[in-house]
């Protein structure tokens, strides 16, 4: 049975180089991470022990990233929280 291609018409535009590209659909990727990534979740079954390796740092440096990303927002959050209130009380007062 052949696999057949996942994203078939994947194309980077031109100001993105390919750095690299996926050995079982071909899709092209512009970082190693999201090509880590990339073959942990759609290529998990055909993964060698360095490749499982590679997409296991780079799922916890996404998640990382992530939880990085919510505690940014939290605290903007919190701040635009604090302004709306302090040009409540200066306004309405
Ligand atoms: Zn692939």
């Amino acid at each position: 049975m052949t696999e057949q291609p996942i994203h078939p018409d994947v194309r980077l535009s031109d100001s993105h180089e390919s750095v690299q590209q996926c050995p079982y659909c071909d899709r092209p990727f512009t970082s190693d991470r999201t090509h880590d990534l990339h073959l942990g979740e759609k290529h998990e079954e055909r993964l060698g022990e360095t490749e499982r390796v590679q997409y296991e740092e780079a799922s916890e440096e996404e998640e990382e990233e992530i939880f990085i990303f919510h505690i940014k927002m939290v605290i903007l959050i919190g701040i635009l929280w604090a302004a709306v209130v302090m040009l409540y009380m200066v306004f309405v007062s």
